[in-house]
C-alpha cells in the first residue's frame, strides 16, 4: 500500500494530498469534438466516480476554466489538459499535455496557429467531397461544431451521417475520412518538437496519446519514443479507451523500458461516441509510475 504525500500545485486551488483512486486524464467537450459542454463532462466524470480529472480538448484551451470550476465544486481535483495534433514522419499522432499554465503564450499561440490550419484543411475536405458529388459538407459540418475554429473530422462525420451518406460515424470514417478515402486530405500539423516544447515551456508534462492506434511498425514506435524522450516527453498512455488488454501489456513494457510515467484516460467524446465512459477503465498495472505524480 502506497503512502500518501503532499504536492503543492500552483495550478490547483487546494493542495493535492490524497492518492487518486480513479484518475481520467483524457476527455473531450464541445470546445473540440466532444458532444457535451465542459460543465456536463465535469458532472458526468464526478458521477462516474472520477476523483482526479483532466479535460483534454484537441488544440484548444477554451474549456479549462469552466471545467476546473465545476470539477472542484463537484469535489474532484482538476488538471489542465490539451491533446495536440502533430505529424511525425508523415504519421498523424496526438500528444497530450497535462498540468501546464493555460495562460502561457507559447502554448496558446501555437494552438491558435493549429486552429487556423484546421479551418483551411476543413475547406479542402469540403472541396474534396464536392468533387465526388457531395456538396456543402464544410458548411454542414460547421453546424455541428460549437467551436467553429476547432472543426474536426468528427463534425464532418456527424453531418455526413445526418444526410444519410453512412449509417454511423465509424462508417463515415471507414469510407470517406481516412487516408486513401475521398474526403481525407493531407495536412501539416505541429511537429513533435513544437508540441512537446509548448507543453514543457508552459510547465506541463507531455504524454503520448493512445499509442496503440498509430499505424507504425515496432521499430518506428521505438524511434518515435526515442525522439519523444530526447526532447523532454515524460509520459505514455497505457490504459486508455481504445487499448486492448494486449496493448496495455505492450505499452506497459515500453513505459518501463523508457522510464516513462503512465497515464490512464477514457478519451470520452460523448455517451454514444466513445469506447468507454469517463473513469470506466481498468487501473494501471501496479508497478508503473502514474503520471499524476508529475503534476505540480
Ligand atoms: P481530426 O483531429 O479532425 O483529424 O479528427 C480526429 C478525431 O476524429 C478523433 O479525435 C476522433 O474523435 C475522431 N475519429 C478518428 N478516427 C475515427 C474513427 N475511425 N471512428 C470514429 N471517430 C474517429
Ligand atoms: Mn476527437
Ligand atoms: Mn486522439
Ligand atoms: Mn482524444
Amino acid at each position: 500500500m502506497a503512502t500518501a504525500f503532499v504536492i503543492n500545485s500552483p495550478f490547483a486551488q487546494t493542495p493535492v494530498s490524497v492518492i487518486p483512486a480513479n484518475f481520467d486524464f483524457h476527455s473531450h467537450s464541445t470546445v473540440s469534438d466532444g458532444l457535451l459542454a465542459p460543465h456536463d463532462v465535469a458532472r458526468r466524470a464526478a458521477a462516474n466516480g472520477v476523483d482526479f480529472w483532466a479535460l483534454t480538448d484537441h488544440d484548444d484551451l477554451g474549456g479549462l476554466a469552466e471545467a476546473r470550476q465545476v470539477a472542484e465544486e463537484a469535489g474532484m481535483r482538476f488538471v489542465n489538459g490539451v491533446e495536440i495534433s502533430i505529424e511525425w514522419k508523415g504519421i498523424p499522432i496526438h500528444v497530450v499535455g497535462l498540468g501546464f499554465d493555460h495562460l502561457h503564450t507559447g502554448l496558446s499561440g501555437g494552438l491558435d496557429a493549429l486552429r487556423i490550419g484546421r479551418i483551411e484543411r476543413a475547406r479542402r475536405m469540403g472541396d474534396a467531397l464536392a468533387a465526388i458529388g457531395i456538396p456543402g459538407v464544410y458548411e454542414g459540418a460547421l453546424c455541428y461544431a460549437a467551436n467553429p475554429s476547432l472543426i474536426s473530422r468528427a463534425h464532418f462525420a456527424r453531418y455526413l451521417v445526418s444526410i444519410g451518406i453512412a449509417r454511423d460515424v465509424p462508417g463515415v470514417f471507414q469510407h470517406y475520412l481516412t487516408p486513401g478515402k475521398p474526403g481525407y486530405v493531407d495536412h501539416r500539423w505541429a511537429t513533435l518538437t513544437e508540441a512537446v516544447g509548448w507543453i514543457t515551456a508552459a510547465g506541463g508534462v507531455a504524454v503520448v496519446a493512445h499509442p496503440g492506434r498509430y499505424k507504425m511498425s515496432g521499430g518506428e514506435m521505438r524511434k518515435f519514443l526515442d525522439e519523444f524522450k530526447e526532447i523532454g516527453g515524460q509520459g505514455i498512455e497505457v490504459t486508455c479507451g481504445s487499448h486492448s488488454p494486449d496493448h496495455v501489456l505492450h505499452f506497459a513494457r515500453l513505459a518501463r523500458h523508457y522510464a516513462f510515467h503512465a497515464s490512464r484516460g477514457s478519451d470520452f467524446h460523448g455517451p454514444e461516441e466513445s469506447y468507454v465512459d469517463l473513469g470506466k477503465l481498468p487501473q494501471l498495472p501496479e508497478d508503473l509510475k502514474p503520471v499524476w505524480r508529475l503534476i505540480r
